[in-house]
Order: C-alpha cells, then structure tokens, then sequence
C-alpha cells in the first residue's frame, strides 16, 4: 500500500514588528499564542507560534517577526496562502466581526464547491477562511489547506502524489491561471495541498508577509527517517535531522522551489511548560540559557 502524509504540521511566515502580529492572531483570529521563543539560527528575532489551545499539529502558525523586514512579493515559486477551516454556519458572522475590528475582509468567492474569505494580515498577507461543515471557529478548526504557487504545477504534482500519497479531487480554472487539488487520505487536519499556476506570473520574493515553508507531520522519529529516505530516493536533497526542540525537523526544496519541512509530532510545545500556561513566558533552547539577559534585552517588548 503507498504510504501517504497525514496533512500539515506547521506553516511559518515571516511578519513585521511583532506587536500587530500578535494583537491579529490573537485578538482577531482567536489563535492562542502557544510558544514564545527565539529564531534558533538568529537569537534575535522571535519565534512565535499560535495554535489552538492545546496546540495540536495542524492547527500551529509560526512567525519570525523582523522588525526592519521589507516587503515581500507575491508569485510563484513559494507556498502564497494558508487557509483555516471554518464553521459554514458562522463564516459570515465571523467575517464581520473581523472587518468590524479594523481587518481587511473580501467577499466570499467559491472555490471547489466551498465558500472562501480572506482575511489580510498587518503584513499584507492573506489568511484564508474555508467554509466546512460545523460551527467552530478558526482555531479550533485548524488548518483546511495551503496553497502553493508554481511555474509549471507537473514536478510538484508529481512529488505529491507519486511519493508522499496524496491524491487528485479536484480542478478549476482560477483568476488568471488553474488551481490543482490534492488531499491526502484521512481525516487530520490540513490534509489539502492547491497547486496554484498563474499565466506570466513574476518570482516571489520572501519578505514580511511571505511564508517561509510549510511543515508536514511524521508521526514519530521512525516515521520520519522512513520519509527522509523516501524523499532522497524521489530526489530531494534532505538535510539531516534537525532538533527544533519542540519537534525534530528535516528540510528540503520540492520542484517547484518551495521549501518543504517533515516534522515529528513529538516531543510537542508542553515539553518545557505546563499546557495552562503555554506561550506566557520566554523560552529558550539550552544553548541560549546563558545568554537571557542579553537575548530579553534585545528583543522588542510585546505585550500578549
Ligand atoms: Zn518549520
């Protein structure tokens, strides 16, 4: 039987100054904030994660607010949107509510039979609510999809469905270009992947606003060994295994030149404080414990 993904762990972006940040996803998109700690490559900068409350894979958003950050630009060639499933039965009350806050909201459109809203970010990012049955509201619902941006949707297509299980559901004609669907089996949280391809469509750059990667869940360590040697044999070129504290990473570029994370669900976001206090107060990797002063000192205040 072909082994296939369970959906997405993680997405991460990169924003500008954190306050807006944490006062949108927080305040207006009920996220909780579930992990304060620093960029691991740049003690600098924060890492901040929000999920719902008991931080499950598939519900978790991370940033790396830099404030100095440039815009980036929308195209191809980058994961362009994240969407979260949202209780049809209050959609339009929740984007009301929203837009009533200050927010940016469109007019719903239709994409595959589901009503779509999106919602911009401070950065100038699109956050996407997707109508599925029920009336939960976006945290609690997690992630519906992402959705990538390509040149030419065949080599990532392929990656997707011949090597990481994901099947075809469904194809339309969107805007300028097509949007490819493919889902993986089951019943996980973000198990939609959209390949999106637009006519003339310039490069992206990454900026604040852009996603970085996004993140798909191994189950556990063995798991995720057994998709690192599926992924070197499609191709990839796999870094090793690379512990984010939280979760063990590895990284590597799909086809189309979007950057692909694999991510335990173990050890998760309690493995250094209770659950009922999530996200509260600084962490830190071992690493970095001798350096707090100087790490508190230096990164901008944010009041959560
Ligand atoms: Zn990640």
């Amino acid at each position: 039987m072909t082994k296939h993904m369970t959906g997405l762990h993680h997405v991460t972006a990169i924003s500008g100054p954190p306050q807006a940040n944490v006062d949108f996803f927080t305040k207006l998109m009920d996220q909780r904030l579930v992990k304060k700690t620093v960029n691991f490559d740049d003690p600098g900068t924060y890492h901040l994660y929000y999920g719902n409350r008991t931080a499950d894979p598939g519900t978790i958003l991370t940033f790396f607010p830099f404030v100095g950050a440039a815009p980036g630009r929308a195209g191809s060639g980058t994961a362009s949107a994240y969407g979260y499933s949202i209780g049809a039965s209050v959609l339009d009350h929740w984007a009301e509510e929203v837009r009533a806050k200050g927010a940016r909201v469109s007019d719903p459109v239709e994409r595959f039979g589901q009503s779509v809203v999106t919602v911009t970010d401070p950065d100038g990012a699109a956050v996407e609510l997707i109508a599925e049955p029920g009336d939960h509201g976006p945290a609690e619902g997690g992630f519906h999809s992402t959705t990538l941006w390509l040149d030419d949707i065949g080599p990532t297509q392929r990656l997707l469905v011949d090597h990481m299980g994901y099947e075809e559901v469904g194809h339309e004609a969107s805007g300028k270009g097509e949007r490819l669907r493919l889902q993986a089996p089951g019943d996980a949280r973000g198990t939609i992947v959209d390949l999106y391809r637009e006519d003339g469509a310039a490069r992206a750059r990454q900026g604040a606003g852009s996603i970085h990667h996004v993140a798909f869940r191994a189950l556990d360590d063995a798991d995720q060994l057994d998709w690192r040697d599926r992924m070197i044999a499609a191709g990839m070129q796999v870094t090793p295994v690379i512990d984010r504290q939280y979760f063990n990473a590895i990284y590597f570029r799909e086809p189309g030149g979007v950057l692909f994370e694999i991510a335990t669900d173990p050890p998760g976001f309690t493995r250094d404080e209770p659950l009922e206090s999530l996200g509260q107060s600084l962490k830190l990797p071992k690493k970095y414990e001798g350096m707090r002063n100087r790490i508190e000192q230096a990164l901008p205040r944010i009041d959560t």
